[in-house]
């Protein structure tokens, strides 16, 4: 059984005060220049904790004049690639020695269980900042061979003021990967964060201060999308723009950045992961993969494996096992020890997700398990399992972003190809089987920008990350990410003696 909606109503008091609710411009705290504020909540009850400024165009103005300041008149671009890593690792030193409290703001504000994010996204943080100080210094052009008398290199330079816009499923992490590289690049920044979650990125961007970085480098504003998301993908004086998403809304950031300035942009979007389940599985072990795939926070992951093809042979062994498996996950306050599930992350996403589970149980799919909310008050939603998922229905299609897993039959490997690849998505897939060979077919025929075989869901500050199809552009994380925030310059010098 699911744990027990008593569980629910007695809620435990996060260990931790809400000290920034102000905008983050040129090195101070700010109201909004409306002087707006906004709530943001609890998950675990849709209680308010804070109110929090709401930023807007003339915000996000001030924000991206204190950035390109910052830019163009130094110190950042212009202090040395290691002082800028040492005052990264000096902010990855902070982060740490404050990590008990921005795991419990994480919890408080996202509702992800707190073991995850104290034992697993704050670790990974401090991993990521680690990983880009160590790039700051190992950014080389190149020495060009060209034809002619011509001395021809590289310069690797950074783009400039970078506006990026993050979700809300991983706070922390999101932070880490847009603002690591484009700092170890030398760029400044202008981040806007998710209107549920903006708590945890005004604190670390606090201690990036304490850390040494100057004012103006990283400026944080909250607020909506279509209001200060929108200003910042369309400013004149923004020269790159990163986004994190939906699809839909990644569309209207390419559209903004095309209409106004041309800036380039990087996408990382939705997703409709395959993970296939060959015949030579072991189907326990297969069972609870698949189960981690498409379970793990609150089904809120856009790479989650929320297509679950499994052979024929081992079908109706998994679909047992699997619906065991999700009766047994513990859902409940993620303060608690040993919960696995918290709650959804508002109310949109708490209906968008039951409107779901209703539309799989009308097309006719199987409900094995769960199908409604967990107990009265909060976002959370029963572990749902269905069998007997059609390529067509709406839960094999669109990005449900719950924890809803949808298992599908298959009877061959060209087939479980066609199937798996027929989506607009392409951001990763999961393939697990016994035999090198099945492996080595799979892995190069799924278009996916990410393949897990016999796990899920490493991610590792050097493993590059990104989609094909509307999944995305570009790629995030490790050398690749670099990439997306530099800008390459050409230099050509006659040579005098065309004998050398
Ligand atoms: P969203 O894409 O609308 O929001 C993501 C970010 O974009 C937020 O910071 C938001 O304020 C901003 N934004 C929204 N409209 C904007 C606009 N017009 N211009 C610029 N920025 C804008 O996502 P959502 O509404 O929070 O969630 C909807 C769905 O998106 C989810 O159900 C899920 O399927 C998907 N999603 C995917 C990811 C991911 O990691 N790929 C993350 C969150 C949500």
């Amino acid at each position: 059984r699911f744990s027990t909606a008593a569980a629910l109503e007695d809620l435990i008091v996060p260990p931790v005060q809400i000290a920034y609710t102000q905008n983050l411009i040129d090195g101070k705290f700010v109201d909004a220049a409306s002087g707006k504020t906004f709530p943001t909540y609890d998950p675990r009850t849709g209680d308010v904790i804070a109110n929090v400024a709401e930023g807007d165009a003339e915000d996000i103005d001030r924000a991206v004049a204190a950035a390109r300041k910052a830019f163009d008149e130094g110190p950042w671009p212009k202090m040395t690639p290691y002082e800028r890593s040492r005052i990264m690792l000096r902010f990855a030193d902070l982060v740490e020695k404050h990590s008990e409290e921005l795991a419990a703001l994480e919890t408080w504000n996202n509702g992800k269980p707190h073991e995850q994010s104290a034992k697993s996204e704050l670790p990974m943080f401090i991993r990521l900042f680690h990983y880009y100080a160590g790039w700051a210094d190992k950014i080389h052009g190149l020495t060009v061979p060209a034809d002619g008398l011509h001395h021809v290199q590289t310069l690797h330079e950074p783009i400039g003021v970078a506006g990026q816009i993050i979700p809300w499923n991983f706070p922390l992490i999101m932070f880490a990967w847009k603002v690591g590289p484009a700092l170890a690049c030398g760029n400044t920044i202008v981040l806007k964060t998710a209107e549920q979650t903006p708590l945890t990125a005004l604190y670390v961007a606090k201690l990036f201060h304490e850390a040494g970085l100057p004012p103006g480098v990283l400026n944080v504003v909250s607020g909506y999308g279509p209001t200060a998301g929108a200003a910042l993908a369309s400013h004149m004086d923004v020269d790159k723009v990163a986004f994190t998403g939906s699809t839909d809304t990644g569309k209207i950031v390419l559209e903004l950045a095309a209409k106004s300035n041309l800036k380039p942009v990087t996408l990382e979007l939705g997703g409709k992961s395959p993970f296939i389940i060959c015949e030579d599985a072991d189907v326990d072990k297969a069972v609870e993969l698949a189960h981690f795939a498409l379970f793990f926070n609150q089904g809120q992951c856009c790479c989650a494996g929320s297509r679950t093809f499994v052979h024929e042979r081992v079908y109706d062994e998994f679909i047992e096992k699997a619906k065991a498996r999700a009766l047994r996950r513990v859902v409940g306050d993620p303060f608690r020890k040993g919960v696995e599930q918290g709650p959804q992350i508002d109310t949109e996403q708490f209906e968008k997700v039951l409107r779901y589970i209703r539309a799989g149980i009308e097309s006719n799919a199987t409900l094995e398990c769960g199908g409604d909310r967990l107990g009265t008050k909060g976002y959370f939603v029963q572990p749902t399992v269905f069998s007997n998922v059609m390529d067509d229905m709406l839960i094999a299609k669109d990005e449900i972003f719950g924890p809803v897993q949808s298992i599908l039959k298959f009877k061959d490997i060209d087939e479980v190809i066609r199937r798996a690849n027929n989506t607009r998505y392409g951001l990763a897939a999961g393939v697990f089987t016994k035999s090198v060979e099945t492996a080595s077919t799979l892995t190069r025929a799924l278009r996916a920008g990410t393949v897990w075989v016999n796990c899920f869901d490493v991610f590792d500050a050097a493993i590059p990350f990104g989609g094909y199809k509307m999944s995305g552009i570009g790629r995030e994380k490790g050398i690749y990410s670099l990439h997306n925030y530099l800008q390459v310059k050409a230099v050509v010098t006659p040579l005098k003696n065309p004998a050398w």
